[in-house]
C-alpha cells in the first residue's frame, strides 16, 4: 500500500472553495440527514470564519451529536506499560535524545497492581500506552493484554485497547487473537514535509509505514481502528482534511471507516522543540471537533484529559463520544495515584488530573449518562459505530440500555453514597423515558439483577 495522502490535492480543495450562508446549509443538511460529508463539503465548513456562520455549524453539531448520541459519554483510561523509545519525535517527552526522563517497563507485577488501581476505581475500558522499541513487539503487547484480561478482582478490565507503533500484518494477528478492542496509531501529521521534520530519526521517520499501518491491521482482520493527529504541528485545517481522506480511504478499501479519531492538541512537555506558529486556540478546537462531527456522524470522536475541565465540557457537547477520566500518564501512575504529577516523568502534561468519581459527579450534573458499555466488541458486533449507521434504532435499543446497565454497577460497586443517590434518580429518569414497553422491561429485569449481586449483563 502506497501513500493515499496527496499533499497537493488537499490544500487545492481547501483553497478553492468560498463558504456562503446557503453553501453552509446545504451542507448541514446533509449532515444532519446523517451521511458523510465529502472533502470539499468538509473544507468549506472549515472556511467558514464569519462568526454567523461558525455559529451555525455549532448549533448543527450539538444538534447531531444529541440525535445519534444522546447523553451519553463512553469512559475509558490510558495505562502506560513502557516508555522506552528509540524515536526522536520532536514533541514527545518520550523521545529518544530525552535524558531527562526516566525510562521503564511494567514488570508483570506492576502491570496488575495499575491494573488492580484502574479496576478499584470502577474502569472497565482501558488503553494500553507504549513507546516504540524492540522490546515492545506484538508477542510482548499481546501478553500484557493477557496478562490485564486474566485479572479479577473487585471489577475487571472488559475491553483493552492499544496505541503503539504500527506492526505488521503477522504481528497485528498475534493481537487479534488475545482479543484486543481498538487499535490506535495517530499520523500525528498529514503533511509530508512537516512529518520528516518533528520525526527526525528511527522507525517512525517512515511517513508510509506509519500511514499504512492501520491498512495492515484491515488486512490481519483487526477491523476496530482509531486515527488522530497531534493538533499544532501543522495547519489544523489540512488536518482535519487529512483525517477524513484517511478516513473515506479505509472505508473504501475494508467498507468500514475508523471506529474513532482522536485530536489531540500539543502540550507542553520536557525539551519540547516545536515551531509554535500552528499552535490551536481553544475557539479553533472547537471548530474543529464540530466539523469532524458533521464530516463523520458515525465515527467516535475522543476527547482526552490533556485538556482542562472547562474546556473538555464545552467541547464534549461539540460531538465527543469519548473520554478518559482519572487518567495518569506517569509510569506507575494509577500505583502512586495521590502523588502531584511530575512533568519529568510524563510523555506530557495534563489538563485534567480529577479523579474518576469527580468526573462522572459532574458528567451527571450535566445530563450526561457515563456508560462503560463494552457489549459490541464482547458480541462480536463488529465496531458499534458501524452498527448504529446500518441498524435504526441500534442505540435506543441497544447503547442507552447497556450504557445504563454499566452506569448501575459503577454505582453499587464504586460510587460515594452522594453520587449514588444522583445517578439512580439519572437512571430512573431515563428508564421514564423509554418509549418501548418491552425494553422497559427487560431493562428492569436486568437492574434488578444488578440489584441483587449480578454482573456484566448487557443487550
Ligand atoms: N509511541 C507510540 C506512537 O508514537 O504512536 C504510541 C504512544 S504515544 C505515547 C501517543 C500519542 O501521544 C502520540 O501519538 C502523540 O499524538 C501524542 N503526544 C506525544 N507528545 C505529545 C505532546 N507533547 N502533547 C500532546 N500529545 C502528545
Ligand atoms: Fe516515542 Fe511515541 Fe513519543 Fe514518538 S510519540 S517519542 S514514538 S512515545
Amino acid at each position: 500500500m502506497t501513500n493515499f495522502i496527496d499533499n497537493e490535492k488537499l490544500n487545492q480543495v481547501l483553497n478553492s472553495v468560498s463558504p456562503t450562508d446557503g453553501k453552509i446549509e446545504e451542507i448541514i443538511k446533509k449532515s444532519l440527514n446523517k451521511k458523510r460529508l465529502n472533502l470539499k463539503e468538509t473544507a468549506t465548513l472549515l472556511q467558514a470564519e464569519e462568526p454567523n456562520l461558525i455559529r451555525k455549524i455549532f448549533i448543527a453539531a450539538k444538534k447531531l451529536k444529541s440525535q445519534i448520541y444522546g447523553e451519553r459519554i463512553v469512559l475509558f483510561a490510558p495505562l502506560y506499560i513502557g516508555n522506552k523509545c528509540i524515536n526522536d519525535c520532536n514533541y514527545c517527552g518520550f523521545k529518544s535524545s530525552n535524558y531527562e526522563v526516566e525510562r521503564s517497563t511494567l514488570s508483570k507485577l506492576e502491570l496488575q497492581r495499575e491494573v488492580k488501581v484502574l479496576e478499584k476505581q470502577g474502569q472497565k475500558r482501558a488503553i494500553f500506552v507504549y513507546g516504540e522499541h524492540p522490546d515492545y513487539d506484538a508477542d510482548f503487547i499481546a501478553e500484557t493484554v493477557r496478562l490485564a484480561y486474566e485479572m479479577k478482582g473487585a471489577g475487571e478490565l472488559r475491553r483493552v485497547n492499544i496505541n503503539a507503533a504500527p506492526l505488521s500484518v503477522k504481528g497485528y494477528r498475534k493481537l487479534k487473537e488475545v482479543g484486543i478492542g481498538t487499535y490506535q496509531i495517530f499520523q500525528e501529521t498529514y503533511h509530508y514535509q512537516t512529518y520528516q521534520q518533528v520525526h527526525p530519526s528511527g522507525p517512525k521517520s517512515d511517513f508510509n509505514w506509519r500511514l499504512t499501518g492501520l491498512d495492515r491491521a484491515m488486512e490481519a482482520g483487526v477491523d476496530d481502528v482509531g486515527i488522530g493527529a497531534l493538533f499544532g504541528l501543522y495547519d489544523w485545517k489540512y488536518e482535519v482534511l487529512g483525517l477524513l481522506e484517511h478516513t473515506i480511504h479505509l472505508e473504501e478499501n475494508y467498507g468500514v471507516g475508523p471506529h474513532t479519531i482522536s485530536f489531540p492538541r500539543l502540550k507542553e512537555a520536557t525539551n519540547l522543540k516545536v515551531n509554535n506558529k500552528h499552535l490551536v486556540t481553544d475557539q479553533q478546537f472547537k471548530r474543529l471537533v464540530a466539523i469532524l462531527r458533521l464530516a463523520v456522524p458515525y465515527t467516535g470522536l475522543i476527547l482526552t484529559a490533556r485538556e482542562k475541565p472547562m474546556l473538555r465540557e464545552e467541547v464534549m457537547k461539540l460531538g465527543v463520544s469519548q473520554i478518559d477520566a482519572g487518567s495518569r500518564i506517569e509510569m506507575r501512575g494509577y500505583t502512586d495515584f495521590e502523588k502531584e504529577q511530575d512533568v519529568k516523568k510524563e510523555q506530557f502534561k495534563l489538563g485534567d488530573t480529577r479523579s474518576l468519581n469527580e468526573v462522572i459527579n459532574e458528567l451527571v450534573q450535566e445530563g450526561y449518562l457515563p456508560s462503560f458499555c463494552t457489549a459490541c466488541y464482547r458480541l462480536g458486533r463488529t465496531g458499534e459505530h458501524f452498527m448504529e449507521a446500518v441498524k435504526p434504532g441500534f442505540i435506543k435499543e441497544y447503547c442507552t440500555p447497556n450504557a445504563l446497565l454499566t452506569f448501575k454497577e459503577y454505582l453499587e460497586d464504586y460510587a460515594s453514597k452522594e453520587s449514588k443517590q444522583v445517578g439512580e434518580e439519572l437512571i430512573e429518569a431515563k428508564i421514564a423515558a423509554i418509549e418501548e414497553q418491552q425494553l422497559r422491561e427487560e431493562l428492569l429485569n436486568k437492574l434488578e439483577l444488578i440489584n441483587r449481586g449480578q454482573r456484566d449483563l448487557y443487550f
